[in-house]
């Protein structure tokens, strides 16, 4: 199935070029009291709220998908964890191109281990990215994006992907420079997640999937996650020997090669076999 989250936080079930409402779903999220439990409600209560959505598909109200604002399928997630050189082919170009790498000793990811961006930066392909600071340069980087489905703590190979609810695409955006990661990766919009969820029984093997971003049409990133240095599994796995992820926890497993500067006014579209595709705008200004 694929869940998403539009307008003013409505739930809608995709099916083909619609989206059916069916916000009263989210009726099975039972209430919270503080201290509210670590982890987005609707992605840990998720599985009552499909049983609903199947019972209210038939006479859902039905929108054309052009017509809605798609958010992040996921509104609260507790972290959002980043595979920094997970492609081969990333780390050759970002070796030979000084701007990317900045001096950094680019080797293998064990040496780097996983880096948070804030969710704070957080928005879905109906809002804008808008980039800081005109001087600095300013990339795009397309990510297959794991959503984890209930608390995880030192996950193994052979369980890893128990703990997934499903996948999306996630845009890490990026400005180039010395600072660390999660500095220069989490500035306001700078977290694309979208364009839904889509739930891990649609996608049988999450290391084999297609992933292709696009600048104002012209292809600039093709790749498939069978490149990837560590593949989902062991990401969960490494992610897992170091902390816990509460449902609703992203992890953006990455980036292959071919990130490249973008500017005001640009359009991005990102696809992944299986998961979906979306446009999202750069705006035309800076946030200063
Ligand atoms: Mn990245």
């Amino acid at each position: 199935m694929r869940i998403c989250r539009f307008d003013d936080d409505r739930l809608g079930l995709v099916r083909g070029e619609e989206v059916l409402d069916v916000t009263p779903a989210l009726e099975a999220i039972p209430p919270q009291r503080w201290p509210i439990a670590p982890g987005d409600p609707l992605i840990a209560h998720l599985d009552r709220v499909l049983e609903r959505v199947r019972a209210l598909e038939a006479a859902a109200p039905r929108r054309a998908l052009t017509a809605v604002r798609l958010k992040s399928p996921v509104a609260n997630p507790t972290k959002i964890v980043n595979a920094p050189i997970n492609y081969q082919a990333h780390i050759d170009e970002a070796k030979a191109d000084p701007k990317l790498g900045h001096g950094r000793k680019l080797n293998h990811i064990t040496d780097w281990g996983l880096f948070l961006k804030a969710t704070s930066a957080l928005i879905g392909p109906g809002e804008e990215i808008r980039l800081r600071g005109a001087e600095r340069r300013n990339d795009h980087e397309v990510e297959l994006a794991v959503v984890i489905g209930r608390e995880c703590r030192k996950a193994t190979r052979a369980n890893a992907l128990d703990f997934v609810a499903g996948y999306a695409i996630g845009l890490d955006m990026t400005i180039r420079g010395p600072e660390m990661p999660s500095w220069r990766k989490s500035a306001d919009t700078y977290a694309v997640c979208g364009p839904w969820l889509t739930t891990r029984d649609e996608v049988p093997d999450p290391n084999r999937l297609r992933l292709t971003l696009a600048v104002n049409g012209e292809t600039r990133q093709d790749s498939t996650t069978a490149r990837m240095v560590y593949d989902v599994h062991r990401l969960i796995e490494y992610a897992t020997s170091m902390y816990t992820l509460h449902p609703g926890d992203l992890i953006f497993s990455g980036t292959p090669e071919g990130v490249g500067p973008v500017a005001p006014g640009d359009l991005l579209s990102v696809e992944i076999e299986r998961v979906g595709r979306f446009d999202v705008r750069i705006a035309s200004d800076y946030a200063g």
